[in-house]
């Protein structure tokens, strides 16, 4: 045995988990050598012994926690972020103006920027660093940006750098080679190379000890067109990757509307991109007719309000695409529209802006959404879910401080009460990452400081 989490007042372990519907019981979560959970409830850690997180079996490591007075859930997944534009936060230019506008702005500071590997693994550090210390153990990076002067061996650099950024924090990384108007056949080959590097042929594109995945997904119908999509699905087909679009903010039906007469959903259906394989995030101007389809379709939804909701988008109708039966998961989606990757924080956003677009979700719902739903969409059922057998990913939130006095559910006070709130102890794989509020992968200044160094040598 590797980790034990004792006493907590309560553990999520998830839909068709244990008081699914609250309150959950509370108690140990037992984790082995492996980095699985193989116990979770009230005295599982009873048969362990007291040696384990003492220097006995588990190592020096202390790798018991205390969870006394603290609420455990899964780690939350982020199933839609752009981590280089953790480089672009508060950009000028950049906030309240239309997309149209939006688009060039964050163009021209690529450009400006002369996105290299050093400044992908820069910006995916200090993003993947400020995940796990919110609480965020697997981050999808919808990368969007390859520039011109980057060739296919350069893509792999770009990719090489985000994965190697993760493997240092010590967070999940999935990277979604994605195509913003690229040259079709160019994305089709620096795709095949990342995966080729990244994971091989493992199966799901997932790298065997479950660290890094690698999916497809070009931005959408109002970028790139049917040769992108036609293509991209190739590679994901011959290598078993999955698949990731963005469609139906206001933007992309314009333009799917103006460039060819038709919405976003008709095309990615015509082109082969409405499957179980295919996730797709936004989705906020969706009509019944369409929820129906993505449903009938097996495709999954991601929910970005934090996003959506600033950039004007409206609010995804999340309680018809879930009452529909679509598997719904929660991104913060990147810097340039959502400053901060604190997926907890939007899924607090997601259940008050709930009841703007039909009900209002309950705290359970979208703390669901925003771990096992987002692990499903990413065809990652390990994940996002504490039960036996599932990846010892997990939060441990501490409950006790004022934030949370008179709160009389601890599992629905963690999105109602204490905006902001941040994990004590982050664990992924069994491995303790966050500790006290502390990131013990890397030092967090220094992450810091290495991405804004190089911001300011082009600001410069
Ligand atoms: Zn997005």
């Amino acid at each position: 045995m590797s980790l034990v989490v004792t006493g907590a007042l309560a553990v999520r372990t998830g839909p068709g988990g244990p008081g699914e519907a609250g309150p959950e019981p509370g108690g140990d979560v037992v984790v082995d050598a492996a980095g699985r959970v193989v116990a979770v409830g009230p005295d599982a850690a009873r048969d362990v012994g007291p040696d384990v997180g003492r220097g006995g079996a588990a190592g020096p490591d202390g790798a018991r926690l205390d969870a006394t007075g603290c609420v455990v859930t899964p780690g939350l997944v982020n199933a839609h972020h752009h981590l280089l534009q953790t480089a672009f936060r508060t950009l000028p230019g950049t906030r309240g103006v239309p997309m149209r506008d939006w688009l060039p702005a964050m163009a021209a500071a690529y450009e400006r920027a002369h996105v290299d590997a050093e400044l992908v693994g820069a910006a995916a550090r200090a993003g993947l660093a400020e995940a796990l210390l919110c609480g965020v153990t697997t981050v999808a990076d919808h990368h969007l940006t390859w520039p011109a002067h980057v060739d296919v061996a350069g893509s792999v650099d770009l990719a090489r750098a985000a994965a190697a950024a993760a493997d240092e924090v010590g967070a999940r990384l999935v990277l979604v080679r994605g195509t913003a108007g690229d040259d079709a056949e160019r994305a089709a080959l620096s795709a095949d190379a990342i995966a080729a590097a990244l994971v091989g042929a493992s199966p799901g594109g997932v790298r065997p000890d479950g660290r890094v995945q690698v999916a497809v997904g070009p931005a959408g119908v109002h970028s790139d067109g049917e040769t992108t999509f036609r293509l991209l699905g190739e590679v994901a087909a011959r290598r078993g990757l999955r698949r990731r679009t963005q469609a139906n903010e206001q933007v992309d039906v314009a333009a799917a509307l103006e460039r060819y007469g038709r919405r976003p959903l008709d095309l990615l259906a015509d082109w082969g991109w409405l499957a179980p394989d295919v996730a797709v995030a936004h989705l906020c101007d969706v009509t019944d007719d369409e929820i129906a389809r993505v449903a009938a379709s097996g495709a999954s939804a991601t929910h970005a309000p934090g996003c959506d909701v600033p950039m004007g988008w409206g609010v995804a109708p999340v309680a018809r695409l879930l009452a529909a039966g679509v598997r719904v998961g929660l991104g913060t989606s990147g810097g340039g529209s959502n400053d901060a990757g604190h997926l907890l924080a939007d899924a607090r956003l997601a259940m008050q802006v709930s009841a703007l677009a039909g009900r209002q979700l309950a705290a359970r719902e979208v703390l669901d959404a925003a771990t096992a739903g987002s692990a499903d969409g990413l065809g990652r059922p390990e994940l996002g879910r504490l039960s036996p057998g599932s990846a010892a990913d997990l939060c441990v939130w501490d409950v006790s401080g004022v934030p949370d006095a008179g709160v009389a559910d601890p599992v629905a006070g963690l999105l109602w009460a204490s905006p902001g709130r941040r994990p004590r102890h982050v664990v992924v794989g069994g491995r303790v990452v966050v500790r006290d509020g502390r990131l013990v992968t890397a030092d967090e200044r220094e992450v810091a400081r290495v991405l804004t160094r190089r911001v300011e040598r082009v600001a410069a």
